[in-house]
Parts: C-alpha cells; sequence; structure tokens
C-alpha cells in the first residue's frame, strides 16, 4: 500500500497510473503536480487525483512514492525542484520513453545519481494526451520496463515493481542501453516514420485529393501520427543516437527496395513482403499488440 502518492505530470501516463492504482486500493492519497492549475482542477473533478499543487517541490513533500511522467524534456527541471524536498524513504520513479537521458537529467541535478531513483518506462499508451485521456486499464497486462542501475537500491525497485503490479502491469527488468535500442526500433522509428509520412504528404500539392481517397491502410498507418509532437520532439533528442543509427538501418533497406522496384526485380520484392508478413503474422498471432 503506498500511502501517499506524487504524480507529477498528471496526463495520459500519469493519471492513467493513478487510476489503476486507486481502483486497485493500492493506494491511501494522490497529489498531482503540473503547471496548470486548470488540468490539475479536471483531474481532482474526474477522481483521478486527491489534491495538487502546482509547485512540484511542495507536492512531493511527505509522499513515499513520486511518479514522474512528465515529457523528456521537463524531466531535469522537475529534478531540479523536487531533489531538496523529498521525504526520507521516499523512492522516485518515472515513465519516461527514453532512459538514459532522464538519469542524465537526475544526475546533473543532484550531482550523482541516488539510490532511491528507479527509472521505469510503461509500453502502453495511445495517441491521445491529458488527464481526460487516462483510464484504469491502460496497463493491463502491458509491460513496464525497469531499468535500475547498479547503485539503485533494492527495496526501491522492489517497491516500484509492486506499484506497477497493483496497476496490472506485467514488469521486466533490462539495462538502460538496451532499453534505449530496443525502443528506438520498436517505438521511435515507427512513431518517426508515420509523422514523416503524413507531414509528406500534406505538403503535397494534390494533399486533399490524397487524404480523400485514404483508406483503411492509411489510417492504420498512421493513427500514431496523431500523437503528441512535443512528447516526440522530446523523445527524438533525447534518444538522438539509438534513433539515427535505426533511420541509417531503415533508410538502407528502403533504398534496397527502391531499387528492386526499379529494376523489377519481382524475386526480391516478393521475399521483402513475404519475410515481413511471415513476422507481422507471427507477432499478432503471439497476441502481443502494445500500443504507445
Ligand atoms: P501528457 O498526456 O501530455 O501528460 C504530460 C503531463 O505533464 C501533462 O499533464 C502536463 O500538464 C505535464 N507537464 C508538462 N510539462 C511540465 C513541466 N515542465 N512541469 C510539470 N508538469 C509538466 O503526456 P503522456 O503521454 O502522459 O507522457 C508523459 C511521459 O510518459 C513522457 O515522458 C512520455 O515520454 C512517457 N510515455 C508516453 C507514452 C504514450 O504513449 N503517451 C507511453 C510511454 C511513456 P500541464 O500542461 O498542466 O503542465
Amino acid at each position: 500500500m503506498i500511502e501517499r502518492l506524487c504524480v507529477i505530470g498528471v496526463g495520459l501516463i500519469g493519471g492513467s497510473l493513478a487510476r489503476a492504482l486507486r481502483k486497485a486500493g493500492a493506494v491511501r492519497e494522490i497529489v498531482g503536480a503540473s503547471r496548470n492549475a486548470a488540468h490539475l482542477q479536471q483531474a481532482v473533478d474526474l477522481g483521478v487525483i486527491d489534491r495538487f499543487d502546482t509547485d512540484p517541490a511542495s507536492a512531493v513533500r511527505g509522499a513515499d512514492m513520486v511518479f514522474v511522467s512528465v515529457p523528456l524534456g521537463a524531466m531535469r527541471g522537475v529534478f531540479d525542484t523536487i531533489r531538496g524536498s523529498l521525504a526520507p524513504g521516499a523512492v522516485v520513479t518515472d515513465g519516461g520513453s527514453a532512459k538514459a537521458a532522464v538519469v542524465r537529467d537526475l544526475e546533473s541535478a543532484c550531482g550523482e545519481i541516488p539510490p532511491w531513483f528507479v527509472p521505469g518506462h510503461p509500453i502502453a499508451g495511445t495517441e491521445r494526451s491529458g488527464v481526460q485521456a487516462s483510464f484504469a486499464e491502460l496497463y493491463r497486462g502491458r509491460r513496464v520496463i525497469l531499468t535500475p542501475l547498479e547503485q539503485t537500491d533494492a527495496q526501491a525497485v522492489a517497491r516500484v515493481r509492486a506499484m506497477w503490479e497493483a496497476a496490472g502491469a506485467v514488469v521486466n527488468e533490462m539495462d538502460i542501453r538496451h532499453h534505449d535500442e530496443v525502443l528506438a526500433a520498436t517505438s521511435h522509428l515507427p512513431h518517426i516514420l508515420a509523422f514523416t509520412l503524413v507531414e509528406s504528404l500534406a505538403r503535397m500539392s494534390e494533399k486533399r485529393e490524397i487524404f480523400e481517397y485514404a483508406a483503411g491502410g492509411f489510417r492504420d498507418f498512421t493513427r500514431i501520427a496523431s500523437s503528441d509532437p512535443v512528447m516526440w520532439r522530446d523523445i527524438c533528442l533525447a534518444n538522438r543516437d539509438a534513433i539515427l543509427a535505426m533511420l541509417e538501418h531503415f533508410g538502407k533497406d528502403l533504398e534496397l527496395l527502391a531499387s528492386a522496384i526499379q529494376n523489377r526485380d519481382e524475386a526480391s520484392i516478393l521475399r521483402i513482403f513475404s519475410d515481413a508478413k511471415t513476422a507481422r503474422d507471427a507477432f499478432t498471432d503471439a497476441g502481443d499488440t502494445p500500443q504507445d
């Protein structure tokens, strides 16, 4: 049981965790913090949090668990603000989509990586944002990756793991670098491709006609291009190296396909599409289709 949970950034990710823990009876009190009092009042009205403070330093006072779920570019500022106000024994964790950058931000703010911080990332989400988009079932059956460091306190990791399990998630642990590489491939690259495809088509002069004739395939492929641009700008900058490596890798594969089409190389085109179909079918048959 968490006595007092402080959620900094009560949007889709933070709001959904608050809702899930409340529904599970795993938390006694939830305090919210963010920049905008109207957003926080909405969170109170929706029953997601009990009370709020627009100053994260005041909000964390007396909390035994702090969950930071702001865009990656705002993490450093939050850590600077809260580090001197945490209760003794408090555990701090986050939901940021890239982990090395969050740990760097914390180290810059604290001068060291403190044992009470457990980096985390729920592999769940939707293309919507804000507390009104949050729901208690978001994490049910979804994976949450924790990336503890050598100096991370084992008790703190156990408490964060128990919190996510109470929210219905399946928790795995992973090395930070591996996490950032895997997520660059499975989440960051697809989002970048969807954003770029839609932006590229939208700039074409016949765009009205293109979007008029867009069918299910376009809708399926581009759903995630409705995600929050600020969040995705921050992810691109925070996980820059791994994303650039994936873009280079993918760019080469795209060139191979283009040259197969150019050369009317039926066998190569068919092989690429067949291999993709086999891999995709195996993935969906396994029933493992997390959204993020
Ligand atoms: P969101 O719905 O936009 O929520 C972010 C919240 O942070 C908002 O409520 C905003 O409230 C607050 N905020 C923004 N800047 C702030 C600042 N400087 N100080 C304090 N609060 C601030 O975004 P989200 O989708 O929940 O994403 C939150 C985090 O989860 C991000 O780090 C993202 O990388 C990660 N994540 C997202 C997904 C996903 O699919 N969406 C999945 C996994 C992880 P105010 O406007 O009131 O400040």
